[in-house]
């Protein structure tokens, strides 16, 4: 690396903006601001601050790893080895058991072409349905939410910019102050313009205590708490008529649901006052444009997707969608939450946001890859499902960008059933504690060692650049597949060369909701990304095997016409121009059949597992600031160890009190499927009958030793923000809150 060279963190979904520059006689780069970029202007969190650390070869794992036989310890190997065990176990498994007793688990920083290659490489390569990734445990609640309603499914349909701009936002379940701090901006420059920010969230947070409201609501509540809102809405006449006339259908089946939550029954389910309902919806009628935003609050519940219902419906009702400035978000998290959910790294999927289960998006996906339309497998497990189901007849699994023994929910049963595969293979950049249980460990590139293209929350196409070599020793994710793919008799379909992949992934996505055909390599550098749906020519398209074609794939996404982009900058491409990329979705019309957005009929129902005598705290779980999901890599740079050590139990004076335990003595935490103990931290920030963990930690004082996994049905994301636990002294002084 002789030359700067500007690329995004390799975190969290804001995909700042950074440029890395070589330091004399050091291995690694150095951070500097890249000022130019808009997302984050410069601004950059401790993690993107300190990212290059994980470059440093003393953290990284250099060479691959294979289990020893006799003595079960994981000992160095070569390349030709490694892979040559994986493929060797896979193919045994597979002739044993059948393909589907091969699974895969993807993750939701994957660069987009890794995530593409990655489902292709299951259904294709492997011939498996069981594919799913931990995007699953992040986002899936509102990416349903959001196709239910408007049948496109895109973070924000605005770019972060707008949000200054707009009258007043309601952030539901959102910190951004912790996990992404230079979004936090956006939401001070609103108030000092003159805009409101209400924030609903059980916790006094860093972000709750900037807002001009904050509802502190019981864990598990907000879909009563959207619907009291809502009660108001109607109750004082302030329904958008005209706009549910004209740009929704559906709201009369949901109007019946609404109507049934008084305010008085809210107060009584939320612990939100009714004083605090009144208040909070005339803050957001009386301006004149407004944005819900949530995050893992709303969603990480077993009612998560008609949760996130009811707010988009709160959004339609007043009128707050489908316009400039308004509109309803998802601030997604992992790093490419949003691409990485979007190419056929879920077990539903194919690349462009398609249906594995549509005739016709199997056809044009398979023509892209050549293969026969019948020989891709169906849809597989959902993530938890697919995890639950190790050991049984899912009897192998290749990892990779994930690290489950620490971010899945009910964690000591997921550690229990990795243990029980008859084959693990983990693909990583350190020895996580998911890859310590591998039989293979495969040591790879990360962020600043490839390129690849990222899609951050508004949907904005981003490209990593390389910036520096790779430790000898370390190979890309896409050379582990197409190594592995040619080993399995694959030797064509697999490039190694990102750019070469995002050409076939264009191809694939033509057409679809997710269309990138318009965006290449070159566009994203030269415009600072380039936002989704973009259809385009793309040179070289084979479309499918005539021998094998069917009907026209039938569009399954937006386009530029399908679901009325900002006119202004795509709706009215002329013909042979360049498609500019749409920032703004909605404006005209919604991606439905018929243009509208719809209302779903929701209703309140308590949380998977509610309070009792013998577990009678609820837990509720988050992030800290300084780490980032599992903390694979975050728990390896010492800044961020020292600022943010271990895990801790948040818990009011009063429950601190009553099971007796001072600030930092350990607190034990038990709940039907585990213990914990991690030492307190108190405060008067949170509600007295709930507790907070950050998950970011193994060991003792992993929060997902509690968790519960009851699923959503819709989107199959587990209940990580409510449990009901048990909470005493951890040196078993105390017999525990409610004793
Ligand atoms: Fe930006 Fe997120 Fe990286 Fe922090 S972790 S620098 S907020 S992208």
């Amino acid at each position: 690396m002789d030359t700067e060279t500007p690329t995004h963190c390799p975190y969290c979904a804001l995909q700042c903006g950074m440029t890395l520059r070589p330091v004399a006689g050091a291995p690694v780069a150095e951070v500097v601001e890249r000022t130019g970029f808009p997302v984050n202007r410069g601004a950059l969190c401790g993690k993107g601050r300190t990212a290059p650390a994980v470059l440093s070869s003393a953290v990284r794992l250099t060479g691959p790893l294979v289990r020893n036989a006799v003595s079960g310890v994981l000992e160095p190997a070569g390349w030709d080895e490694a892979l040559g065990r994986i493929a060797d176990a896979l193919r045994a498994t597979r002739a044993a058991h059948g393909a589907d007793a091969v699974g895969v688990f993807g993750g939701g920083s994957l660069t987009n072409e890794k995530a593409y290659l990655l489902g292709k490489f299951a259904r294709v390569a492997l011939g498996t349905s069981q594919i799913d990734y931990n995007g699953r445990f992040c986002m899936s609640s509102a990416a349903a939410a959001h196709q239910r309603a408007f049948g496109l499914d895109r973070g924000l349909p605005f770019p972060l910019e707008d949000i200054p701009r707009t009258g007043c936002v309601i952030l539901v379940g959102s910190n951004p102050a912790e996990t992404m701090p230079p979004a936090l901006r956006y939401f001070t420059e609103l108030r000092a313009n003159g805009g409101k920010l209400i924030v609903i969230d059980p916790r006094r947070t860093r972000t709750a205590e900037q807002a001009d409201l904050h509802l502190a609501p019981r864990p598990g509540t907000d879909l009563a708490l959207a619907l009291g809102m809502l009660h108001l809405v109607v109750a004082q006449g302030r329904l958008d008529e005209e706009f549910v006339a004209a740009r929704t259908s559906g709201w009369e089946d949901a109007r019946a649901g609404v109507m049934a939550h008084w305010p008085e029954q809210v107060e009584r389910i939320t612990g939100v006052s009714v004083p605090q309902l009144r208040e909070a919806v005339a803050m957001f009628c009386d301006a004149d444009s407004g944005m819900v935003l949530t995050a893992r609050g709303p969603e990480q519940q077993a009612k998560g997707t008609d949760t996130v219902g009811a707010w988009i419906n709160f959004c339609l009702a007043t009128g707050r969608a489908g316009r400039p400035l308004s509109g309803y978000g998802c601030l997604t998290g992992q790093g490419n939450g949003q691409g990485g959910r979007e190419h056929g790294q879920k077990a539903d999927q194919l690349p462009g946001y398609r249906k594995l289960t549509d005739p016709a998006a199997r056809q044009h996906v398979a023509g892209v890859w050549g293969v026969d339309p019948d020989a891709l497998p169906g849809p597989g497990r959902s993530a938890y499902e697919l995890l639950d189901a190790l050991g049984g007849d899912v009897r192998a699994l290749l990892v990779m960008g994930s690290n489950p023994v620490v971010s899945a929910p009910r964690a000591g049963h997921v550690e229990e059933r990795l243990k029980s595969l008859d084959f693990l293979a983990v693909a990583d950049v350190v020895l996580s504690e998911t890859a310590a249980l591998a039989d293979v460990v495969l040591p790879v590139t990360q962020w600043a060692e490839e390129t690849g293209t990222m899609t951050n929350l508004e949907g904005r196409v981003l490209l990593r650049r390389k910036a520096v070599t790779a430790p000898e020793g370390v190979r890309s994710d896409l050379e582990v597949m197409h190594g592995l793919a040619a080993l399995l008799g694959h030797g064509k379909g697999f490039p190694t060369d990102p750019e070469e992949v995002f050409e076939e992934l264009r191809r694939a996505s033509a057409g679809g909701a997710a269309d990138y055909s318009g965006i290449t390599y070159a566009r994203i550098a030269a415009e600072d990304g380039v936002f989704w749906p973009c259809p385009g020519e793309v040179p070289g398209s084979v479309g499918p095997d005539p021998e094998k074609a069917g009907p026209e794939p039938e569009k399954t996404g937006p386009g530029p016409e399908r679901c009325g982009p900002d006119t202004a900058e795509a709706g009215q491409v002329p013909a042979g121009a360049v498609h500019p990329g749409t920032p703004r979705l909605f404006l005209d019309r919604f991606a439905t059949e018929d243009g509208r957005a719809r209302f779903v009929a929701v209703t309140h129902r308590p949380p998977a597992e509610e309070t009792d005598e013998v577990y009678p705290v609820v837990l509720t779980t988050g992030r800290v600031v300084a780490h980032y999901q599992s903390g694979a890599q975050t728990r390896r740079v010492a800044e961020l160890n020292a600022a943010a050590p271990g895990s801790f139990v948040e818990l009011h004076p009063r429950l601190a009190e009553r099971i007796g335990v001072a600030e930092g003595e350990p607190v034990a935490v038990t709940s039907r499927r585990g213990r914990a103990v991690a030492p307190a931290r108190i405060t008067a920030s949170i509600r007295q009958d709930t507790v907070f963990m950050p998950f970011h930690w193994a060991g003792e004082g992993r929060a997902n030793s509690l968790t519960n996994p009851a699923l959503d049905p819709v989107s199959r994301m587990p209940e990580f923000k409510v449990c009901a636990v048990r909470v005493e002294a951890g040196d078993g002084r105390s017999a525990g809150a409610g004793d």
